[in-house]
This record gives structure tokens, sequence and C-alpha cells, in this order.
């Protein structure tokens, strides 16, 4: 997901954040109703009244998307997956969640909470619209009117069969309940997802130079739906290949330590330069794992400081960053801490070093899994063989 994002609150216990983008959108729904929707709804309007309207608008539309993620979010929540937090960006709002579903019956549950919040929201809406008194201002009216064909564009939008969205997900678990096998249907899922997405973008262009600006969200969102698939591809494909597979299948040996309370000159010539490695294992005095250090990091100190500094302070102390043996490399891959130094510590069962796992000792099995993996009968792989015979 694009940029980091600025938690606002947290509501039953999950955090919501905002993506900074997400203010630049308010911004916009703000300025384009407030400049032409409404002004030509309501005859008459003060710009003033115009604008504001708009600003209401939007947030409306902000508390529709949330309510719309909560569902998500706390049906998954009742079906064990943990939810970590949910961010409202560019086009709407993403649960993050730590874990995928467990079987496509409750993938088909989490997929269909959001809009079914939303289908409440709109026929409230569509309630409060119907029973308005005559004499209500228009400005209410119109108002109430927005908010009921908004969150109409939101259900239907969501339920396309484009994966990731929320109708693509449903997509998804039927295929999965079918073949089984939830990477292949994620495959397929992200295919079909990716179409459309080629699909929204070919012809929001075409409205788009047909004199239609509008035309412009829908190749907006169609390029969003083209790389959000693609990531989930590859995030289907990662899985596949890794789940099962032991941290000390992938790493490399012999492993050499650095010790903690050697200073970073020390490192630098009895180790980095002796051995040229790029990365060690640090250890306290009894030989167990407390970090790692890398060249970069020696080579972002001055000289001086590395008369000075001990290797302990400088290393990268992150306790997912030490593993065990048996670690699972697919759940290895999902820790922020891995992806972030890209390197891991392999210890043994009384916390010394056995080997290093880095994110090159992953890509180089990812490749060859590839290549051993590509079906010739374009027929789907069994989900037994989970790519794992590239490995062995
Ligand atoms: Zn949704």
């Amino acid at each position: 997901m694009p940029g980091r994002s600025i938690r606002i609150a947290r509501i039953a216990g999950i955090p919501v954040g905002v993506s900074p983008l997400w203010l630049v959108i308010v911004a916009l729904i703000t300025w384009s109703l407030g400049a032409s929707y409404f002004p030509e709804e309501i005859h008459g309007i003060e710009p003033v009244v115009a604008y504001a309207l708009g600003l209401a608008s939007a947030i409306l539309l902000f508390a529709s998307i949330l309510a719309h993620e909560f569902g998500h979010a706390l049906v998954a929540r009742r079906h064990g997956i943990e939810v970590e937090e949910i961010d409202l960006w560019l086009l709407g709002g993403v649960s993050r969640m730590r874990n995928e579903a467990h079987d496509p019956a409750d993938e088909l549950r989490y997929a269909l909470a959001g809009p079914a919040v939303t289908a409440v929201v709109a026929g409230a809406f569509a309630v409060v619209a119907l029973v308005l008194p005559g004499g209500t201002p228009a400005t209410i009216r119109v108002l109430v009117e927005y908010q009921l064909l908004i969150n109409c564009l939101l259900f239907a939008f969501n339920l396309m069969p484009a994966f990731p969205l929320d109708g693509g997900r449903v997509l998804r678990s039927l295929l999965w309940r079918r073949s089984h096998d939830m990477a292949s249907a994620t495959e397929r899922a992200a295919r079909i997802g990716r179409g459309f997405g080629y699909v929204l973008i070919a012809f929001g262009g075409l409205e788009f130079f047909s004199g239609y600006p509008e035309g412009l969200w829908l190749a907006v969102i169609g390029f969003f739906i083209v790389a959000a698939a693609g990531a989930q591809a590859m995030g289907a494909q990662i899985n596949a290949v890794f789940s099962g597979v032991r941290a000390a299948e992938l790493m490399s040996t012999p492993v050499v330590s650095v010790p903690a309370r050697a200073t970073v000159a020390q490192a630098v010539s009895e180790f980095f330069i002796a051995h040229r490695y790029t990365s060690f294992p640090v250890v306290d005095v009894a030989g167990r794992a407390v970090g790692l250090i890398s060249i970069g990091q020696a080579q972002s100190l001055t000289a001086e400081q590395r008369e000075r500094e001990r290797v302990f302070e400088l290393a990268e102390r992150d306790p997912e960053l030490i593993v065990g043996e048996d670690e699972d490399v697919s759940h290895l891959l999902e820790q922020p801490a891995f992806a972030r130094v890209g390197r891991a510590v392999v210890v043994d069962g009384t916390g010394r070093p056995v080997g290093l796992l880095s994110i090159t000792d992953v890509q180089r099995v990812l490749r060859a899994s590839a290549l051993a993996d590509r079906p010739s009968d374009g027929g789907a792989r069994s989900g037994g063989a989970r790519g794992r015979t590239a490995i062995g």
C-alpha cells in the first residue's frame, strides 16, 4: 500500500490509520463537489455553502468506508484472522490482516461482510431520503441523495470480480472451494482481476479523451487493480513455494560470528575484510546470537566512530531476525524486520548461530521454482507439490 499512514483512532481495539493521500482525496472531492456538483443541483447556492456541503460529503464518505472496513474486520476477527490495522487511503479502505482465511467459507463471509454493511448504509440513506418532509431545505436533501448515490457506487465497485476487491475475493473463495487449492485459486482470481483492471484503464482512457474528465478516475482505479492483483499473485506464489520449507534448508553455511564486545573497527579488519562476507551474526560471550551486523552499517560510521563503537551497539537486534532451524520460511518472509534488513540468523536449540538466511537465498529459490513450475499444458499445478521440488 502506498505511503505510511497516520494513526487517527482506535475503534473496537483496531487501530485506524489515514494515508496522507487520503487528505488529498478529501480536498479533491470537496473541490469538485463544491465547484460543480452542488451548484448544479441547487440553483443559486452560495459558493461557501457549496464547499461546506462538499466537505461534509467527503467526511460522510470517509465514515461510510470506515463502516465498510469494520464490517470486514469484525467478521474476520470472529473467524480467527487477526486484523492489524484499518487504513483509509486513495480509493477507499484496506483492512490489513496478519494471516489469511483458513478455508473458502471464511473467506466468502469475510469478503461479503463489507458490501453488506455498505448495503445497509445505502438503505439507511434511501429511507432518510424518502421520509424527509416536504419543507426540508434543498441542501439537506441533496446531501442525503449524494450519500445514497455514492454508497450505491461503493457497493457496485467493490463487488466487481476484480481481485483483490471484495467481488474478486468472492470469486477466489468459489474457485478455492472447487479446487481445494488456495494458491491456484488466487492465481486465477488475480489474472481475472488484472484483466478487469486493463478494461477499466481502456474504458476510462477512451472516456477521458472523448471529453469526459471523470474517465480519469476509472483509469486510476484500473491501474490500482492491475498493480494490486499482481502483488497478490506474487504473494500467493511466494506462500506456495515457501510454506513448509524450514529455514535450515535455505540458509547459507558455514557461519562465522562476530563477538558483540568487539569494536566496529575490529569487526571490519578481522571479519569483513578477512572473510569477505557482507554480514555476520553477532554473538554474546556464551556464543548465543544477539543480532547481526552488515558491511553497510560499518560503512555508515566514520573511522573514528568505528574505533569507539562496539558491534553490539551497531547491530540489528530485532528478535524477529533470530530464527530457529525449523522456522517456516513463508512465516519469516512476512516479518517486517526481515523485509527491511533482508537477512536473518538461523540458530540451533541452544541459540548458537548455524547459518544466515538472506533474501538473495530466497530469490534464488523463487527463480528456480518459476522455471520448474511453468506448466506446459496450461493446466493447474497440484497443491501438494508446492514447488518444493526445486529446493531439495
Ligand atoms: Zn471491502
